[in-house]
């Protein structure tokens, strides 16, 4: 399973279906593989409360790159202790971690992009290949306001990279419809979003934006815009895990 045409298919049999039941069609069609990548995000969290709330069998993962904010990883308790379901965590290889900042030093992401790409590819896209294998859906909380490159996203598409069908329930919310379903479920957010982070990926390379900035603004800052890439989705310009 793994062509336009059976992409096809699957869009037109769960037409009309809410986010809860396009999942359980999913995890019907491919029982064991679909995975859901959670950066504890507000997109994600509608995600994992969709997911735990509904009891659906979709596994849920997270990429722990070592170097997020406290309050990602407090979010990331409050949602364990809320729907008690096991959330697994995937780590940088230790061996090529140590090699890199022995080389490179701790930051040295700031100092060109050949670095900060190197640090992706450790801490988040080598992670990711092996969280994402044997699996044949990924779920993810990509929304089309975030990036350009997002606009004509499909909420199906194939992913040859991975080899995966990737699935974006809630690529065409507006970051009110999501704020209103976190409130009306009150499900557990970062408050970073409440100080202006609109998408949070690590400590060191995402800041808050001013109103009215590009979403994506807060993210790798001091490069040029149109090399901001990491590898998690090949097609964008700018990444976040898990990151939406
Ligand atoms: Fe490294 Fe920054 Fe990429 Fe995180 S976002 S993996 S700290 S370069």
């Amino acid at each position: 399973m793994s062509n336009i045409a059976s992409i096809e298919q699957i869009q037109a049999q769960v037409k009309g279906f809410d986010i809860p039941q396009t999942l359980a069609f999913l995890v019907q069609q491919f029982p064991g593989k679909v995975t859901f990548s959670s950066s504890f995000s507000y997109e994600d969290q509608v995600i994992t409360h969709d997911i735990l709330a509904n009891k659906l069998p979709v596994s849920i993962f997270t990429l722990d790159t070592g170097r997020m904010f406290p309050e990602t990883y407090s979010v990331w308790s409050s949602t364990l202790n809320r729907y008690n379901q096991p959330i697994k965590a995937y780590y940088p290889d230790a061996i090529h971690l140590e090699q890199f900042i022995e080389q490179k030093g701790p930051n040295s992401f700031y100092e060109s992009i050949d670095n900060r790409k190197s640090c992706c590819h450790i801490r988040k896209v080598e992670p990711l290949k092996r969280a994402l294998a044997g699996n044949e859906v990924w779920v993810t909380g990509l929304r089309a306001e975030h990036s350009a490159a997002r606009h004509d996203l499909p909420q199906f598409e194939w992913d040859p990279v991975n080899n995966i069908i990737k699935y974006h329930p809630i690529l065409y919310w507006t970051t009110e419809e999501v704020k209103e379903y976190v409130r009306k479920f009150n499900i557990p957010y970062n408050p970073l979003h409440d100080r202006g982070f609109v998408s949070i990926g690590c400590a060191p390379c995402t800041r808050a934006i001013k109103p009215g900035e590009d979403f994506r603004a807060g993210r790798w800052w001091w490069e040029d815009a149109d090399k901001k890439e990491c590898g998690l989705h090949e097609h964008e310009k700018v990444e976040e895990l898990t990151e939406k």
